[in-house]
């Protein structure tokens, strides 16, 4: 494991022996490639030594999809069974409805995507704290290099109920930063929506943990939906300057369990700018990448910041850099897509790390240009949201 050679400028990615056989049978199906798709894509080609397939770091080499869309993103479902029995976004189920991987295989696959350019690590789920050997997941992970030899930027998306006694060996172990999911503020309301008692309580002595550890920046992720929950707009706002945390208000998206979805439920950028503006001056802030998905506006008054990310009233699929992996090991290229990729089956089947990688290069030429929420036609994905990965 490492960085790339320094001389090189090559980054390996093991390949057991017994598969080197099959490598000229991959270098040759890479090599179609730019028939399918002109623009530079990731490139591999098998050394010399006959014992390593490498990854050649050139910056025009990176995962790219056919819209000419850098991939630096990975999103890794650890599980998705979940504590919380969300009532926007289950139908009242905690259970598993599908396998999960053992951890060291979760591992070779987020290696090969690192590999390929992934520089970005969010470990998601159902609730990711629930996953036994998380820990030790993170700190393997802490120990990969990105393509330029930094290490990987590694987050958590949790819904906080574990954080408490977790949050100080998660930072030990690597982990960077950490997003709770809320989505409300006060007691009555929280506990109605996740239909866990004392779950209010709790969730915030998790964000405090997460904050002494110093996983930093905390952000709130809170899911709106109106008539529901947006009676909590104005709180949240506070909230965030009370907490010194970053709350993100997230337009909901048809990925419920249930059929609660309609365009009028959703709680668009627009209107919450506007009500949260009316207590509290708002300034929209500069993005710090294209890819980022949350808008960003600090407090006039210079305490604290929110963020709003609007999926549907201003989707921003064009600077999608993401691609997601499946708790059972399939690779989702959108949210909203229709169907998946079996990377872990190949793995079962023996594929050496080159086959995986090949395999995830022609995947992400797939990736689909834009979601279609809204539109007449639109098909809900056949997995709900706890299932993919949020
Ligand atoms: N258990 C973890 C948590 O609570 O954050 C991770 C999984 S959860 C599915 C990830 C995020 O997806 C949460 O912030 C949740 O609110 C959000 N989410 C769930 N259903 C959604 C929907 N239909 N639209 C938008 N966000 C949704």
């Amino acid at each position: 494991m490492g960085g790339s050679d320094a001389k090189t400028g090559r980054f390996p990615i093991k390949m057991a022996k017994e598969h080197t056989s099959g490598a000229k049978a991959l270098i040759d199906s890479v090599g179609l490639m730019p028939e399918i798709n002109p623009r530079p894509t990731a490139r591999l080609s098998f050394s010399a030594a006959g014992d390593a397939l490498t990854y050649q770091s050139h910056p025009a080499a990176r995962l790219t999809d056919s819209h000419g869309r850098v991939i630096h993103d990975l999103r890794v479902s650890v599980t998705d069974r979940c504590n919380y029995k969300c009532i926007y976004c289950r139908t009242g189920e905690a259970g598993a409805q599908y396998p999960e991987l053992a951890i060291d295989e979760y591992l070779r696959l987020i290696r090969v995507f690192v590999a390929l350019g992934i520089s970005k690590v969010r470990l998601t789920g159902g609730e990711p704290l629930l996953r036994r050997g998380l820990v030790e997941l993170i700190q393997e992970l802490g120990r990969l290099r990105t393509l330029d030899g930094d290490a990987l930027d590694l987050a958590l998306t949790t819904n906080g109920h574990l954080l408490e006694g977790l949050a100080a060996p998660l930072k030990a172990a690597g982990l960077r930063r950490v997003t709770v999911s809320m989505d409300a503020v006060t007691a009555p309301a929280f506990e109605r929506i996740t239909r866990v008692p004392g779950s209010f309580e709790t969730v915030l002595g998790g964000i405090r943990a997460a904050r002494a550890a110093g996983l930093a920046p905390l952000k709130i992720n809170c899911v709106l939906l109106r008539g529901f929950n947006d009676d909590q707009i104005e709180g949240f706002a506070q909230f965030a300057r009370r907490e010194d945390v970053v709350v993100r208000f997230i337009e909901f998206m048809p990925l419920e369990e249930g059929r609660l979805w309609t365009p009028e439920i959703v709680v668009p950028l627009k209107e919450i700018v506007e009500r949260i503006g009316r207590v509290l001056p708002l300034a929209e802030l500069e993005p710090r990448e294209a890819s980022e998905t949350a808008r960003r506006y600090r407090f006039a008054d210079g305490v604290g910041e929110i963020g709003i990310i609007a999926p549907v009233s201003q989707a921003f699929c064009g600077a999608c850099s993401r691609v997601r992996l499946t708790s059972d090991g399939k690779i989702r290229t959108c949210l909203f897509s229709q169907v998946e990729h079996d990377l872990y089956g190949r793995l079962r089947a023996g594929a050496s790390d080159g086959e995986l990688a090949s395999y995830i290069v022609r995947t992400i030429q797939g990736k689909e240009a834009r979601h279609h929420i809204g539109e007449p036609g639109f098909l809900k994905p056949s997995r709900s949201m706890v299932h993919i990965g949020g």
